[in-house]
């Protein structure tokens, strides 16, 4: 899976490490002082990630905890992201790693117990926050080689008044399923029309494989959560959303759904310079992106509106509370 494998010198002989190691297949192991003195030193092309990936295992220091853009959850309580990766190994078309990182190599912060303590502070200052993981990764895809969600869901555990999402596009729920659900973890899944997955989440699980997790987990008693984002305007995907959302509405009650965000497909400058060269025949189509309100390249305001309009209403004709529904990012 790996070319070389660069371990921190700090943590090589821990027995976390040793774990994942064990677990993964690499050429090369070397090992180094920090992380950040090689990985993105040296730009490397994003479609490199195909067959030329390398692997760091470090420390995150300095900023682990950030508080989210406005719009980015639901309701009035603070939001955080926590970074305990970067880069991701799946390759979705319009992911915002490609424009952010100077290298698609991956990152796997093992300092878990640091990472927890932070959390832990903001929380103390911030009852009531949301903390997301996988801001800079998926939360799920590797976490059977990462072992780290009994670790977090241990701290939610006895911290009732946090909120942990773990925001997926994989149906790797191995690590859950053997965890009790608790009322503030919530496992949330993006979700597109299957034929557009197929082109646009390269690598990521098959919208059915995505909801068969749901439906498994539902009946486990974890909370779950949807991100219906990005939409993405192609040919008959008004059709497109009915059949997903009904396809939904097979595997979980709508309405047990704690919440449902909506979102359409924006770049920012620098990825949408790299999405128009990394994917030059993509199904998303651009000719009629306009910069707008943020400086990001997105639909014009009234076909996104339209677009967010009609999935609320699908969505409230299948039994969404309207309350538990939000727009991300608008
Ligand atoms: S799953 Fe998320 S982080 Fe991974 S490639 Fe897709 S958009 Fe990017």
């Amino acid at each position: 899976m790996f070319n070389k494998v660069f371990v921190e010198k700090d943590l090589v002989n821990k027995s976390h490490t040793q774990d994942v190691l064990k677990k993964i297949r690499f050429n090369e192991l070397i090992t180094i002082d920090r992380y950040d003195n090689i990985f993105e030193k040296v730009k490397k092309p994003y479609l490199q990630k195909r067959d030329n990936l390398n692997l760091f295992l470090a420390k995150k220091r300095g900023e682990i905890v950030k508080e989210a853009p406005d719009a980015y959850g639901l309701g009035k309580e603070k939001h955080f992201y926590f970074i305990h990766a970067y880069n991701c190994i799946y390759e979705c078309e319009y992911c915002y790693l490609q424009g952010y990182f100077n290298s698609p190599d991956i990152v796997w912060f093992l300092n878990h117990d640091e990472i927890i303590k932070k959390i832990d502070g903001t929380s103390k200052t911030h009852p009531n926050s949301w903390f997301h993981a996988g801001e800079f990764s998926d939360s799920l895809a590797v976490s059977h080689f990462t072992n780290e969600i009994p670790t977090y869901h241990e701290y939610f555990k006895g911290n009732s008044t946090a909120k942990l999402e773990l925001r997926t596009k994989s149906s790797n729920t191995r690590a859950l399923e053997s965890l009790e659900p608790l009322s503030n973890l919530f496992v949330t899944f993006s979700l597109s029309p299957k034929e557009v997955a197929k082109s646009i989440d390269k690598k990521a699980s098959p919208i059915k494989q995505r909801l068969k997790a749901i439906k498994r987990l539902h009946l486990l008693g974890f909370k779950i959560g949807i991100h219906l984002d990005p939409i993405v305007i192609e040919n008959c995907w008004e059709k497109s959303y009915q059949e997903l959302i009904e396809d939904l509405s097979n595997h979980i009650p709508i309405s047990e759904i704690s919440f449902i965000s909506i979102g359409v497909v924006r770049f920012t400058k620098d990825v949408f310079l790299q999405f128009s060269k990394n994917y030059p025949s993509s199904n998303i189509r651009t000719s009629t992106f306009v910069k707008s309100f943020d400086n990001k390249f997105r639909y014009p305001k009234p076909i996104r509106s339209n677009a967010l309009r009609l999935v609320r209403e699908l969505l409230t004709h299948y039994g969404a509370n309207p309350t538990n529904i939000y727009e991300c990012m608008e």
